[in-house]
């Protein structure tokens, strides 16, 4: 499940019920996590979750007001930024203006006093790794978006810390680049084998990029998952409503048989039979998520469980996929989405046409918070 560290092994981030008040806020509320050695982890969430703070206890810019951070074992709560096996990769770069792109990268390492013939040797080891060696006497003022991400990058990565904490670092980047640059980083993560721990707001990258990513809500973790499992399997009604598109059906559990929940469900229209292995009891109110490839179009409608029908009430077409919106007749609307391979072929799903709808029961979920 998680081939990067034995599960017996010593987390090289240990979070232990970390708050952070700012004031009245809890920006962070009693968070505990592990990182695990050499994963490439991303903290996701919206704006004000949290997630920068937490990220910023990590780096030891902000001193938690309760709780103990553990980095290889030793609590450096109280450590200060400089003396943690850790760097940061600021939001803004923040590259000095009057030196050029080597010295901006030398900087970090003159300060430890490291002597000069090494820190040339650094210095053109991360510019090959991020291949910027032909940029070395540009100034910053001189450098594209994406060249100075790079620069941001190789002076973090000068100082071989075990950790490399970055905010948001492609934020600046223009959509066709960050995309380029997502399978940059992972792959730079994966050559060095150092832990990176971002901060995203974007799931479509956490997805991309991360080994695992913790989901933030609130100042509170909603899970924590590789991304194919946070999509397959979402723990809660905002996990399966922030990565992707859902439908959500609201209804109550009839009956728990053999790991199948059977689920009578208003909205839908149907009952709802669900593959679910945690015992649900009867009467009790629940969720039902279905991710909209899952839907399939059938010829007929049926008085099967998991049988709806509507009328298309939207189409668009995407080039590769079309996602069409249907009224149930509960006035509740549903997403599906068909791949166009066939569509040339076939007769085309059009507005205003009635359509019966299904889906497996291994395909979709129950919710219960
Ligand atoms: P964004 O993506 O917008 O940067 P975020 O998820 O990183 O958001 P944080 O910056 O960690 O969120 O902020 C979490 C909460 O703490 C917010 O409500 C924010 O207003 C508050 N907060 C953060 N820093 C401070 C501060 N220095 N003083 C007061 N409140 C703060």
């Amino acid at each position: 499940e998680q081939p990067w560290a034995a599960p017996e092994e010593e987390p090289i981030v240990r979070i232990d019920k970390v708050t952070k008040t700012f004031g009245s806020t809890y920006a962070v509320d009693e968070i505990s996590l592990n990182i695990h050695r050499g994963e490439f982890f991303s903290l996701l969430g919206a704006s004000g979750c949290g997630k920068t703070t937490l990220l910023r206890m990590l780096g030891g810019f902000e001193t938690p007001t309760s709780g103990r951070i553990y980095i290889d074992g030793q609590d450096v709560t109280d450590v200060p930024p400089y003396l943690r096996p850790i760097n940061m990769m600021f939001q803004s770069y923040a590259l000095f203006p009057h030196m050029n792109v080597a010295q901006n990268i030398a900087f970090g390492l003159k300060q430890e006093r490291m002597p000069s013939a090494l820190i040339r040797e650094r210095v053109a080891e991360v510019m090959a790794l991020v291949q910027i060696e032909k940029l070395a006497t540009r100034k910053p003022h001189q450098l594209s978006g994406g060249q100075r991400q790079r620069v941001a990058l190789a002076r973090a990565l000068a100082k071989q810390p075990k950790i490399l904490l970055l905010d948001e670092p492609l934020g600046a980047l223009d959509k066709k680049l960050r995309e380029h640059t997502q399978f940059e980083l992972v792959n730079i993560q994966e050559r060095l084998g150092i832990t990176f721990i971002i901060v995203t707001h974007d799931q479509e990258e956490a997805m991309t990029m991360s080994s695992r990513i913790a989901l933030m809500h609130d100042g509170r973790i909603e899970q924590v998952d590789a991304p194919r499992r946070m999509y397959e399997f979402p723990a809660t009604r905002y996990a399966a409503s922030f990565i992707g598109s859902v439908n959500l059906f609201n209804g109550h559990v009839m009956s728990h048989d053999n790991d199948m929940v059977l689920i009578h469900s208003e909205e839908a229209g149907s009952d709802l039979l669900v593959h679910h292995s945690q015992p649900l009891n009867p009467g009790m109110e629940v969720t039902v998520a279905i991710r909209p490839e899952k839907i399939a179009v059938r010829d007929h409608h049926s008085e099967d469980p998991n049988s709806i029908h509507g009328v298309i009430q939207e189409i668009a077409y995407l080039g590769d996929v079309s996602i069409y919106h249907v009224e149930l007749p509960s006035g509740k609307r549903v997403q599906f989405t068909q791949s166009n391979v066939l569509a040339l072929a076939e007769q085309p799903l059009t507005w205003g046409q009635e359509v019966a709808l299904t889906w497996n029961a291994y395909s979709c979920g129950v919710l219960t918070q």
